[in-house]
């Protein structure tokens, strides 16, 4: 550790110390207002009998170079935003924009998750796509998630089969998680950073557990694509970009959908309209140990 990077680290403790109202308090009546009924309807698709697999293969070798690479980039980068869990948003450390949000994609990467990470590669705007395991668990999915991972996305846990956590014992909890992370590792070869609970159903174990992958946990501050009055591109777009929970800091919460996917391009550009940053998955501070 340099003299500099030291002295950041101190300076950062110091930061926290002083503001330390946001660390410890776990407000378990979520700031998710619009949206704790994430939906579940992610039916899977019989993706497997379309012809049009992707044929790169360039898998062991490739991993572990970018594995060091990214790990190098990671030691670089100071964290500028911190998850604050009153509103599942974040706060800037240091002298970061607050006027800026996180986009989420959820439930990927099923029909539109690639496409969607094209359009948001296009606008340079960063992301965390959730994953499940159901979504990559044949070699064509699998290269999808790979694609999504080597635009530069974030790749976060969402559990096995988007099961709610609370209906299930610790084990199975377990199941849902572990065997994610693992699947993930192999295809992208790193382990999420970030777990988000299907509808945000979080239990202690689930939470600890994550933890103790060293997973970030977070459910969501908005969103809407789930609802039927909000599935068509013109509403979708509306309702993401001029929603009243946005706020600075806002986590919003997107699916793998249609609708989401033709309005995309437009929420982008209707939130810096407003101002908004997007916050940069690489610069949120990782889970303190
Ligand atoms: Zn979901």
């Amino acid at each position: 550790m340099t003299n500099t990077l030291k002295w950041m680290t101190l300076a950062l403790l110091l930061f926290a110390a002083a503001c330390s109202t946001n660390a410890g308090s776990e407000t378990n009546s979520t700031a998710n207002s619009a949206s704790n009924n994430e939906q579940a309807s992610n039916e899977k698709e019989a993706n497997e009998g379309t012809s049009n697999a992707e044929t790169d293969s360039e898998e062991a070798n490739d991993g572990e170079e970018q594995k060091k690479q990214e790990e190098a980039t990671a030691k670089e980068t100071e964290p500028e935003y911190r998850l604050n869990e009153a509103f599942w948003g974040f706060e800037p450390i240091n002298d970061a924009p607050a006027e800026a949000v996180l986009l989420t994609i959820d439930d990927a990467p099923d029909k539109n998750a690639v496409e969607m990470a094209k359009t948001l590669k296009e606008l340079d705007a960063p992301a965390i796509f959730f994953v499940n395991g159901h979504f990559i668990d044949t070699e064509e999915e699998k290269a999808r998630l790979k694609e999504i991972h080597d635009m530069g996305f974030e790749i976060g846990n969402h559990t096995m089969t988007h099961a709610d956590l609370k209906s299930l014992s610790e084990d199975e909890q377990r199941e849902e998680i572990l065997k994610l992370n693992d699947m993930i590792e192999e295809v992208i070869g790193e382990k999420p950073k970030f777990f988000r609970a299907p509808f945000g159903s979080n239990t202690d174990f689930s939470k600890s557990l994550a933890e103790e992958e060293g997973m970030l946990v977070m459910n969501w501050t908005y969103g809407y694509d789930w609802v039927k009055e909000y599935q068509n591109k013109a509403a979708i777009t509306d309702i993401m970009v001029n929603s009243p929970l946005l706020q600075n800091g806002a986590n919003l919460l997107m699916h793998d959908r249609d609708w989401t996917a033709a309005a995309l391009s437009d929420i982008v550009k209707g939130l810096r309209d407003k101002d908004y940053a997007l916050i940069n998955p690489k610069e949120i501070e990782p889970l303190q140990k």
